[in-house]
């Protein structure tokens, strides 16, 4: 509702002769889904939510006429004696250290000087004027960054092996096709910080020695896409994209690809397929990327999330970086938190926060009074984590110990009324349906399981089912090509590790 809000801001402003005195902007997302429509009034930072049409007349005549607080729409959690609160005093932020979200909601993504307002492109200058490529990749191998899309394999090694690499050229890739049910963190970033990542990849590029790059997007983010395009046009016009980057004799092109709803082509060689034109089908590994990626040549390829720290690692130093998080996971993480939620939205946390505190302090935890049962990250990759497990800390190594993985960054919750061998189902159900086929154990193994998984969600299950699934997973984890099949059994296999007695109850009582 809000691009209606803003034409009737618009309308009541000039209304009251002040459209030359207010100026609106429209911002992407500032991650309170749960509270949107929103409407923030700088300077104090006044926090309007769930505007609505019929609100708008009253909050143009009270706040930006009267000046008084329109009390009633301020979110309720931090509305005091009338006192008017800044955003950062909400407790769904309090928690949170913003680094790849840090303009998201604040500046407008399709203005090229709000985001030079806010630090832009210092980090480029400060690279392509007094760094050497070696120092750039230093820096972030100093930082700890490890790659946000999943796997966590370390950003500045990747960016070492892909410099070292031998190649007449070499490419930059993002991959911004976040297919993951619930996860929107990649679509905010774009949506609301577009030219930290064109910052980003341009930095890449510099450091690896190579001259182009790609974005792939998914299709089913056109505000995305569109932003996108207009932040790049905007950094050609200003000399931060093109020919002799601030005459500093670096060359830089970047395009978009657009995906077209396949999941599996999020897997890195599926989408280089896909960007070159063929059939968005996984490569057998090695090749990596780094040595022979697109068109055969060396490729550096990072998430979104992952180059939208970047910037901010460059500027600050790498000191600066691994001083947040634990040891091993070093900086923040965003999370899409969904599901049986108080507060959905997105969030960016340091590593190490517990899921505890991510359920019960920024998402204000579990509608209704009901009981938390378990989280799921990591998407139909991941696996569920149990509340005996709400003290873990949310890091790379940890996620893995106790059966699940940090995935790209979808938290969904789930209370005491949601049946887990159902979620096991819903995830199997997508993967096997997003499965490309190219190789039998994901193709046909994901397909048997899932037909037991039905037969026992519909009370036709059998003694051994429980064991049959494990074997199959056991099967398919270590036999697929892709990380899409290795992954596939991740949900079954750890809902069975932490609520047997679920799948028990429906093939015994068929029920
Ligand atoms: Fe395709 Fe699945 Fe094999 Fe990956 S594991 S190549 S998605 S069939």
């Amino acid at each position: 509702g809000s691009a209606t809000l803003i034409k009737d801001l618009d309308k009541e402003l000039k209304k009251h002769s002040l459209s030359k005195e207010v100026e609106v902007i429209r911002t992407g997302c500032f991650g309170l889904c749960e509270l949107g429509p929103v409407v923030i009034v700088y300077p104090e930072g006044t926090f309007y939510s769930r505007v609505t049409s019929e609100d708008i007349a009253e909050l143009v005549e009270e706040h930006l006429v009267k000046g008084r607080v329109l009390t009633r729409l301020v979110y309720h959690e931090t509305i005091g004696d009338n006192k008017t609160i800044s955003i950062n005093d909400i407790g769904f932020f309090k928690s949170q250290e913003r680094i790849a979200l840090k303009n998201c909601g604040i500046i407008d993504p399709e203005n090229i000087d709000e985001y030079l307002a806010y630090d832009g492109y210092k980090a480029l200058q400060k690279v392509l004027l007094e760094m050497e490529p070696q120092e750039v990749i230093d820096t972030i191998k100093g930082a700890g960054l490890r790659g946000r899309g999943g796997a966590g394999f370390p950003t500045g090694m990747k960016w070492q092996f892909t410099k070292n690499a031998q190649g007449d050229s070499k490419y930059v890739a993002c991959n911004a096709d976040e297919g993951d049910p619930g996860a929107f963190m990649d679509r905010s970033v774009l949506e609301g910080d577009p030219h930290a990542l064109i910052e980003a990849m341009t930095i890449a590029g510099y450091a690896i020695g190579a001259n182009e790059g790609y974005v792939y997007v998914r299709a089913e983010y056109p505000i995305a896409v569109k932003r996108l395009a207009i932040a790049i046009n905007q950094a050609r016009d200003y000399g931060l994209l093109g020919d002799n980057i601030l005459d500093s004799g670096f060359n830089f092109t970047l395009d978009i690809r657009l995906g077209s709803g396949a999941f599996v082509c999020g897997e890195e060689t599926a989408l280089l397929n896909s960007i070159e034109g063929k059939r968005g089908e996984p490569r057998p590994r090695p090749p990596f990327p780094a040595n022979k990626g697109l068109f055969g040549k060396p490729t550096v390829l990072n998430n979104v999330e992952t180059f939208a720290n970047i910037p901010s690692i460059i500027r600050n130093g790498s000191d600066w970086y691994s001083n947040i998080g634990t040891e091993k996971s070093k900086g923040t993480k965003v999370f899409a938190l969904g599901g049986k939620i108080n507060n959905t939205g997105l969030l960016e946390i340091p590593m190490g926060t517990t899921l505890r505190e991510i359920v019960y302090e920024i998402g204000g935890g579990i509608p209704n009074g009901k009981a938390f049962k378990a989280a799921q990250t990591g998407g139909p990759s991941g696996g569920c984590i149990p509340s005996e497990h709400l003290d873990t800390p949310i890091d790379y190594d940890s996620l893995i110990q106790i059966g699940s993985m940090m995935g790209s960054g979808g938290l969904i919750v789930m209370d005491e009324d949601n049946c887990m061998v159902d979620i096991a189902r819903f995830f199997l159900d997508f993967t096997c349906d997003e499965s490309c086929g190219k190789c039998p154990p994901c193709r046909i193994g994901t397909k048997r399981m899932l037909e037991i998984l039905e037969d026992i969600c519909a009370g036709k299950g059998k003694k051994g089912d429980i064991e049959r699934l494990e074997s199959l997973a056991i099967g398919i984890k270590s036999s697929s090509l892709c990380g899409l099949g290795q992954t596939a059994p991740n949900p079954v296999l750890s809902t069975i590790r932490y609520f047997r007695d679920e799948y028990e109850a429906h093939i015994n009582e068929k029920r």
